[in-house]
C-alpha cells in the first residue's frame, strides 16, 4: 500500500507541504485582498483529518513535514496537532518537522513547538520598519513579531527570516535585512513575488528580479556560492563579511523544477504537484469515505503520476492576470 512517491520523471517526492487554514491575522499586499473571504469551515480538513493525511504521506516516504497556511498558528487547536505530529519525529520516520510563520503569535507557542520536536522555523518580514511593516501586511505589528522572534530564539528554535523583495518597497532595506539578521544569528532568504491569485495592487509593479539585487548586494559584500539545502528550492550563498547564510528563491529568473522534491496540500485536503500549475487532486474525497487509507493511498499515488516537469509562471503584462488563479495563502508557499 504505501510504495514510494516517484514522478514520471524520475524525482522522488519526500517534502510535504501542507496549508493548516486559510486565514490569516495580516493581509499582505502580495499575497490577499484586503477584504478576502475564506473558506467555510466544513470545507476544510479537521485537525485529526488533518493528521490522517500527513500520516500517510509519511508512510509514502515523506522526510520533511511543513506547516503553512494561511498563518498556521491562528487554527484553533493548532498545537494539538503539531504534538500529535510529533510522535513521526520520535519514531524516526519524519526527519523534520517544521512551520512558516508570520510570528504573531510565536510569543505564546515557541516553547511548545520546541517541545513537540520543532527545530527550524521560517519567519517572514520583510520590512525592520515598522510603519513600512504595517503598510505591507496591513494589520501587523512588527513589535509583536519581533518578540516571537526572540521567544523562539530563547526556546531554542534556529530561525530563518524570509523576505520578498519588492520593487520601489523595501529593496533598498535588504542590505540592512542582511546585516541584521546575521547579527542576531538567523538566517535569510530572499523571495521573487508570484503571480498567484488577485490581489488589489498590479504585480508588475511589485516584481522585483533578485538577480538584480544579488548583483546590487555584490557591489557591497562577498557573496560565495555554497551547496547547502534545507530541502527547498533556495540556492545560497555565504557571506564573507558576516559569515552568515543568504538563499534566493527565484521561481521567477530561475527554472528551480529539476530537483523538485515536493508536493503542497491545501487546507481543503487538494493535493498541488506543482506550485506554479493549477493541476491537482482531490485527496478529502478518498480520506471521508473510508475510515482505511487504502483509497488515500491510490489516490496519491494516481497524483504523483501526474507531477508536471516544471512550472510556467509568468507576469503577464497586457491582461495582468496572474498565472495562476489561487492565492499563495491557499498552498502556503
Ligand atoms: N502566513 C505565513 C507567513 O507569512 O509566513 C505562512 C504562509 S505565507 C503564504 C508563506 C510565504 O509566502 C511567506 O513568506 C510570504 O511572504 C510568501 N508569499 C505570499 N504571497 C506571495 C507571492 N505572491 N509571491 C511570493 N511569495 C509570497
Ligand atoms: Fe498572511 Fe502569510 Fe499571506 Fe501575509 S503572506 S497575508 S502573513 S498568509
Amino acid at each position: 500500500m504505501s510504495q514510494p512517491m516517484i514522478d514520471p520523471f524520475g524525482r522522488t517526492v519526500s517534502y510535504l507541504r501542507v496549508s493548516v487554514t486559510d486565514r490569516c491575522d495580516f493581509r499582505c499586499v502580495y499575497c490577499m485582498a484586503e477584504d478576502m473571504t475564506f473558506l467555510p469551515k466544513r470545507e476544510v480538513l479537521s485537525l485529526e483529518e488533518l493528521d490522517r493525511l500527513c500520516s500517510a504521506f509519511i508512510e509514502k516516504g515523506v522526510r520533511k513535514l511543513r506547516l503553512t497556511g494561511g498563518e498556521p498558528l491562528v487554527r484553533k487547536n493548532i498545537m494539538s496537532l503539531i504534538r500529535s505530529l510529533s510522535r513521526h519525529i520520535d519514531s524516526g520516520k519524519l526527519e523534520e518537522l517544521t512551520i512558516t510563520t508570520n510570528g504573531s503569535q510565536l510569543a505564546r507557542y515557541a516553547t511548545e513547538l520546541y517541545e513537540c520536536g520543532v527545530r527550524r522555523i521560517n519567519v517572514s518580514i520583510d520590512t525592520l520598519d515598522a510603519d513600512r511593516f504595517k503598510a505591507i501586511t496591513r494589520w501587523g505589528d512588527l513589535g509583536k513579531v519581533m518578540d516571537g522572534i526572540r521567544a523562539a530564539t530563547a526556546a531554542g528554535l534556529s530561525v530563518k527570516i524570509n523576505m520578498v523583495a519588492l520593487k520601489g518597497v523595501n529593496e533598498h532595506e535588504i542590505l540592512s535585512m542582511v546585516e541584521w539578521c546575521h547579527a542576531n544569528g538567523y538566517d535569510l532568504t530572499l523571495i521573487e513575488t508570484m503571480p498567484l491569485g488577485e490581489i488589489d495592487e498590479d504585480r508588475t509593479d511589485q516584481y522585483l528580479p533578485l538577480s538584480m539585487v544579488r548583483a546590487k548586494l555584490a557591489e557591497q559584500l562577498t557573496l560565495e556560492d555554497i551547496p547547502y539545502k534545507t530541502g527547498g528550492p533556495a540556492r545560497y550563498v555565504r557571506i564573507a563579511e558576516t559569515g552568515g547564510r543568504l538563499g534566493f528563491i527565484t521561481p521567477m529568473t530561475h527554472n528551480f523544477c529539476e530537483s523538485c522534491n515536493r508536493v503542497r496540500v491545501t487546507c481543503t485536503g487538494m493535493l498541488y504537484m506543482c506550485l506554479g500549475q493549477d493541476d491537482s487532486a482531490d485527496l478529502r474525497a478518498p480520506l471521508r469515505a473510508s475510515e482505511s487509507d487504502e483509497q488515500l493511498h491510490a489516490a496519491i499515488d494516481e497524483a504523483i503520476g501526474r507531477k508536471p516537469k516544471g512550472h510556467d509562471f509568468i507576469i503577464d503584462r497586457r491582461t495582468r492576470q496572474p498565472a495562476v488563479t489561487r492565492h499563495m495563502s491557499v498552498t502556503g508557499g
